[in-house]
């Protein structure tokens, strides 16, 4: 299935000078969203993993559906101030500035798999904030899964040392 047809270009979005790809046509065609959910399960069929971890906001829409694949539990990773129980942070870089990404201290337990699942790996640097969560948890990654990866923001260098996996490549 050719995924690039269901993803839009929005010129000067969040920002001017940023040309924001956007998934939404994908998510809103029934076959396009099943297609993605299958594919994306294929780059992980054989493997055991206890938790999928998904990023807010957009990496809640096809984390679970791979949880649900995988007979795994589902954990997001939610901005600064959203979870409402005990949480460890960890704080990464912006293009201006950093931001901070926050899980439940009891959401992944020692020694467990752990699946991350995002949208979209542009610079990594969400990725690898999620990564130490995880690791501070006492988790272990096994992959880091996206739908999409923009090959020229070199996320991949950034996660050296991960096994990564993406769907769609820009
Ligand atoms: P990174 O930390 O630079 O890898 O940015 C990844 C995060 O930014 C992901 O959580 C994405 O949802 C978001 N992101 C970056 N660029 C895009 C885009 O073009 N479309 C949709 N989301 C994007």
């Amino acid at each position: 299935m050719d995924f690039k047809k269901y993803v839009r270009d929005i010129p000067n979005f969040p920002e001017e000078g940023i040309t924001f790809k956007d998934i939404t046509p994908l998510l809103q065609d029934a076959k396009a969203l099943a297609g993605a959910g299958d594919a994306l399960f294929e780059l992980i069929a054989n493997m055991e993993i206890d938790k999928v971890v998904g990023m807010e906001s957009r990496g809640f829409i096809f984390a679970p559906i791979l949880a649900t694949h995988l007979n795994a539990g589902f954990v997001p990773v939610r901005k600064r101030g959203k979870l409402p129980h005990q949480i460890i942070s960890e704080s990464y870089e912006l293009e201006y500035g950093t931001d901070v990404l926050e899980i439940h201290v009891d959401s992944i337990q020692k020694g467990e798999r752990v699946l991350i699942h995002d949208d979209v790996l542009a610079t990594g640097g969400t990725a690898k904030a999620v990564c130490k969560l995880i690791e501070k948890l006492g988790g272990e990654v096994v992959q880091c899964n996206f739908l999409m990866e923009l090959n020229f923001l070199k996320g991949r260098e950034k996660l050296s040392g991960y096994s990564v996996a993406s769907l769609i490549k820009y």
